[in-house]
């Protein structure tokens, strides 16, 4: 058996590795355009940060592991450039000597990766202006800093651009990040990424969302670049980044005649072969399924690309693997603050016109009697009738990364929210609750499915409290006074609940009431009281702090 590899970072290294554990006598020859092979894209911006301070540190493997361990045939600087598919054999260009040279293959295996996105803005090609995909690109970003600079733009706020904005400030570079859309972060919904853009904020990042860049200009009056938004401002930059995502690399694929998606994805079925059975796609050039909605997409994650690799060498050498599909599970640390989401966002879910459920929590990371609590946001979104978990977002100083890894593998297990009550995590009050935040989003969204608890969102409370016809809702603001006067909903009337019961006559037996507290834990408790005592009530799902989220204007103030 020969297998030839295209491409040596995430998904070809991993799937040479397995191959080479799975088949001692196969040969195994991996090509790579670029100097190295299996090296950290996902830790190139803390090396231009200076977190990450040894540049080998990003070389995982070198070549040299790679051929003496694995046995490998590594050819670097060696370009695929294309495939024979009658003929088996793929055209190579030896890229220092210029020479090309065919070389035969039994199985073929695509992980050529994806290319940032160069828009065709006017002045894209001025110097100083990059993309970040390699240890190259990072020496070239790394040498202009290291030069000495003051100002940056980044244009994209997604998790790269964000991750780079970070890095550039704690080198001391005023950072300006320019977005297209109304929020950071795309792949969230709006709400759950306010925290982010505030912490941004606080931290100087000058951000510019619903903004478009739309040209780039040499300055007349000195060094550097002048960045055009559509706003007519102009933003200084001796360095200017572009973070607004990529495209797969499938030239090879397109020319060989095999089949792509619309977005460019290689198409593969679930052992990742392509439509030539002796050729396989794996990372951000495949297109794959959603593991939710079952459509094809293109995510371009680390972790897909390496078990996308694993399959396909598994497939390869007789074992029935398949790849499940990917949840877009992705997680940034932004100035402290940590953002994650695994599944379905409801944006998706709403474009895509599917039902679902959601709720708002706000729990502690650990106990709150421990020092050091600190509050997250979760929001889990889930089927309204059989209470399957379809997605989950977070957002926190701490903890948020363990609950999205847990929901995450909920959503693989096809878990519902009923299970989401009873599954048993670790505890001790450094490290959780014996009501663990996964938890108490089950026992929330559980309560909903049941009908226990009925609860409404904040972006239905001015229907609610302006109705079109019927009468009008009443808002109670369970909170205490000292709570409600430091801000409020407006239109609440605030009850307190310790003293709700002696308010009950007071309150409008005729009019829908909606209950809000803090964070939707005293809500509940006073909307359990007053159906109890007959009245039409429904809790503010998450409450002041969710409806904070949402009217914080993230694109004027974060
Ligand atoms: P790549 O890792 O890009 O490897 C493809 C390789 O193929 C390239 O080295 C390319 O030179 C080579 N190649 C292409 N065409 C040819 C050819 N014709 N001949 C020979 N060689 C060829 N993902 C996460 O999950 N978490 C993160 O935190 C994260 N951070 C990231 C940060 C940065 C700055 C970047 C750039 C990416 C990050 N990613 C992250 C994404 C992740 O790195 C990719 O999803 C993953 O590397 C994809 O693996 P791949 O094997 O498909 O492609």
């Amino acid at each position: 058996m020969k297998l030839v590899i295209v491409g040596g970072v995430a998904g070809g290294a991993s799937a040479a590795a397995r191959a080479r554990r799975l088949s001692e006598s196969a040969e195994i020859v991996l090509f790579e355009r670029g100097p190295d092979v299996s090296f950290a894209n996902c830790g190139l911006p803390y090396y231009i940060g200076g977190e990450i301070a040894e540049r080998s540190k990003l070389l995982v493997t070198k070549p040299v592991q790679l051929k003496g361990r694995y046995l490998l045939d590594v050819r670097t600087r060696s370009e695929v450039v294309a495939i024979d598919r009658a003929k088996r054999t793929v055209r190579v260009r030896a890229l220092a000597s210029g020479q090309e040279y065919d070389e035969p293959y039994d199985k073929l295996i695509l992980a050529p990766g994806a290319a940032p996105l160069r828009p065709s803005i006017p002045g894209i090609d001025l110097p100083g202006i990059h993309t970040l995909r390699n240890l190259e690109d990072v020496d070239r970003i790394k040498e202009s800093i290291d030069r000495g600079l003051t100002r940056a733009v980044i244009v994209g706020a997604g998790f790269i651009g964000l991750e780079l904005a970070e890095n550039l400030v704690r080198r001391g570079i005023e950072t300006a990040v320019v977005e297209l859309q109304d929020q950071v972060l795309p792949p969230l919904d709006r709400e759950m990424t306010a925290p982010i853009a505030e912490r941004l904020r606080a931290h100087g990042v000058d951000l510019r969302l619903g903004q478009t860049a739309e040209a780039f200009e040499s300055r007349p009056d000195g060094p550097g670049l002048v960045v055009r938004l559509k706003s007519g401002d102009a933003l200084p930059a001796e360095l200017v980044l572009l973070g607004v995502g990529v495209r797969p690399e499938n030239h090879l694929a397109v020319d060989a005649g095999l089949e792509v998606g619309p977005r460019g994805g290689i198409h593969v079925n679930d052992h990742m072969q392509t439509t030539d059975p002796n050729i396989y796609a794996v990372g951000d050039a495949a297109e794959v399924c959603d593991f939710i909605t079952g459509d094809r997409t293109q995510v371009p994650l680390a972790g897909p690309a390496n078990r996308q690799g694993r399959i396909a060498a598994d497939h390869i050498f007789g074992r029935p693997s398949r790849f499940r599909g990917t949840q877009g599970t992705a997680i940034v640390r932004v100035f402290g603050l940590t953002a994650a989401i695994t599944g379905e966002s409801e944006k998706v879910l709403k474009r895509a016109d599917r039902s679902h459920g959601k709720i708002y929590i706000h729990p502690a990371q650990h106990a709150g009697y421990y020092p050091g609590a600190r509050p997250m946001t979760l929001k889990l979104l889930f089927d309204p009738e059989s209470g399957k978990v379809l997605g989950a977002q977070g957002v926190g100083e701490d903890g948020v990364d363990k609950r999205i890894d847990v929901l995450a593998v909920a959503i693989q297990a096809g878990m519902t929210v009923f299970d989401l009550e009873e599954v048993e995590l670790a505890y001790a009050p450094q490290f959780g609750s014996a009501k663990d935040p996964v938890n108490m989003a089950g026992f929330v969204a559980s309560a909903v499915v049941r009908g226990d608890y009925p609860q409404m969102h904040v972006e239905d409370l001015p229907d609610f409290l302006h109705p079109q016809s019927g009468p009008a809702g009443f808002l109670l603001d369970v909170r205490t006074p000292e709570e409600f006067a430091a801000g409020s909903i407006p239109g609440a009337v605030n009850v307190p609940l310790d003293g709700l019961r002696a308010h009950l006559p007071e309150l409008p037996a005729s009019r829908p009431i909606a209950v809000t507290c803090a964070v939707g834990q005293r809500g509940y408790l006073a909307t359990r009281l007053l159906r109890h005592a007959g009245f039409d009530a429904r809790n503010l799902s998450g409450g002041y702090r969710t409806y904070q989220m949402h009217h914080v204007d993230p694109v004027t103030t974060g």
